[in-house]
C-alpha cells in the first residue's frame, strides 16, 4: 500500500541510526580515554562493536530486536554513564529522548507485519533507569568527575543529539502517519472497479453541500444500465466488469462538471448544479442516456450494446440526503417501469 516506509525504508532508518550511534559512540571513547573515565571508555567500545554487529540485525531484517537492543544499550549506557560521572553530567536527557525513537519502532514494526519492538515495557525501564540512577546520585558522589570544558561540550552535544532524534523521530511518525491516512482514506472512498467515488464520498460530498446551505442549487441523478444481468449472463462476468468501466467513463465524461459516483452494482450517482434552468441539465442527462445508448462497446469479438435509464431530482426544501436520492430512486423506478432507456424527473 502507499503510504507508509516499505521494510526497505525501515532498514535504511535503522541503518542511519547504527552509522550515527557508532560515531557518536567512537567520539565519546576517545573523550572518556582523555578525561581518564576508563570503565566508560571500555563501555563505548562495547557499543561500537555492538552498533558494528546491528547491521546484521538489520540485514536480516530482525528490526524489532534491533530496536530493543539499540534501546537496552542506550539505557545500560547512559545509567552507567551517570553512576559514575554524576547527576550533572546530564546523560539522563537520552533516557527521556528514547521514548519517541522507542514508540515511533514499534508503530513502524506492526505496520510491517514484522517482530515489533515493546516501546511501553522499554520506556517503563528507562524510567526506572532514570529515576534510580538520581537517587543513587543524590545519596553519594560520583567516583568520576571530567573537566568543566568537556563537561559543558557533552552537555550540549547530548542536548543538540536529544532534541535532533526527538523532532526527527516525530516530524517522521506524523509524516507517516498522515501518508497512510491519506492512502487508505482515498481507498475507503473510492471504487475499485471504475476507480470513480463510492457512496462513502457521496455521503461526505452531501454533508459537505448541506453545510454549505446551497443544496437547492442542485439536482441528482441515479443512473441504471439496463438489463445487466444479462450481459454477465451472456458474455460473463468479466464482460460486465468491462461495460461498468465503459459506462462509469461515459459518464464522467458526457456530464461534464457533475460529480459521478458509483453507487453500488450497476447504479451510478450524479450531482449536479442546476445552473440557469433544469431543462438544459435535463438536456445534458439525456445526452450522456444517447451516448451510451449509441457507444458500441467491444468485448472478445462481441458487441455489447447497453443502455441506461435516469432517475432525476433537484433538491426540494426540507430533504434529508437520504430522501433526496430516495425522491431520485422513485423516478429511476417510473422509467424501468415505463420501457427503460430514458430519463425522468
Ligand atoms: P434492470 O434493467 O431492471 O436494472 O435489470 P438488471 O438486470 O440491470 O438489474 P438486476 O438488479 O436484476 O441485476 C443487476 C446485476 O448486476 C446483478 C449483479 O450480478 C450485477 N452486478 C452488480 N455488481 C456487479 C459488478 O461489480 N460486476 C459485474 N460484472 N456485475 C455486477
Ligand atoms: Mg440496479
Ligand atoms: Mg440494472
Amino acid at each position: 500500500m502507499d503510504g507508509l516506509l516499505d521494510i526497505n525504508g525501515a532498514k535504511n532508518m535503522a541503518r542511519f541510526i547504527s552509522v550515527c550511534f557508532l560515531l557518536i559512540h567512537m567520539v565519546m571513547t576517545a573523550i572518556f580515554w582523555r578525561c581518564g573515565v576508563m570503565p566508560m571508555a571500555f563501555f563505548n567500545i562495547g557499543s561500537v562493536i555492538f552498533y558494528a554487529l546491528s547491521f546484521a540485525l538489520i540485514q536480516k531484517e530482525l528490526l524489532g530486536l534491533y530496536t530493543d537492543l539499540v534501546y537496552l544499550e542506550v539505557v545500560a549506557h547512559m545509567t552507567c554513564a551517570i553512576l559514575l560521572t554524576g547527576w550533572g553530567s546530564d546523560f539522563q536527557v537520552t533516557l527521556v529522548g528514547m521514548s519517541s525513537f522507542a514508540f515511533f519502532a514499534e508503530y513502524l514494526e506492526r505496520y510491517l507485519g514484522i517482530r515489533h519492538a515493546h516501546a511501553l515495557p522499554l520506556c517503563i525501564l528507562g524510567a526506572i533507569a532514570y529515576l534510580s540512577s538520581c537517587a543513587v546520585c543524590t545519596l553519594r558522589p560520583a567516583p568520576y568527575s571530567m573537566p568543566d570544558a568537556v563537561s559543558l561540550f557533552l552537555k550540549l552535544s547530548l542536548g543538540v543529539i536529544v532534541f535532533a532524534v526527538s523532532t526527527a523521530v516525530l516530524q517522521a511518525f506524523v509524516r507517516e502517519a498522515t501518508k497512510s491516512e491519506k492512502a487508505l482514506t482515498s481507498r475507503l472512498m473510492h471504487d475499485k472497479l471504475t476507480g470513480l467515488p463510492n457512496r462513502y464520498y457521496v455521503a461526505d460530498y452531501l454533508g459537505k453541500l448541506a453545510k454549505s446551505g446551497n443544496l437547492n442549487k442542485y439536482w441528482v441523478a441515479l443512473a441504471d444500465i439496463d438489463d445487466f444481468k444479462k450481459v454477465n449472463d451472456t458474455y460473463g462476468h468479466n464482460c460486465g466488469d468491462f461495460v461498468l468501466e465503459s459506462i462509469a467513463n461515459l459518464l464522467q465524461e458526457s456530464l461534464g462538471n457533475a460529480q459521478v459516483c458509483r453507487w453500488g452494482g450497476e447504479e451510478f450517482l450524479a450531482v449536479g448544479l442546476i445552473g440557469n434552468d433544469m431543462e438544459s441539465q435535463i438536456e445534458l442527462l439525456d445526452r450522456a442516456r444517447q451516448t451510451v445508448e449509441k457507444q458500441s462497446l467491444w468485448y472478445e469479438e462481441h458487441r455489447v450494446g447497453v443502455t441506461i435509464t435516469l432517475g432525476v431530482s433537484p433538491y426540494e426544501e426540507g430533504y434529508t440526503t437520504t430522501e433526496w436520492i430516495n425522491a431520485a430512486d422513485e423516478k429511476l423506478y417510473e422509467g424501468k417501469k415505463s420501457g427503460k432507456n430514458q430519463v425522468v424527473m
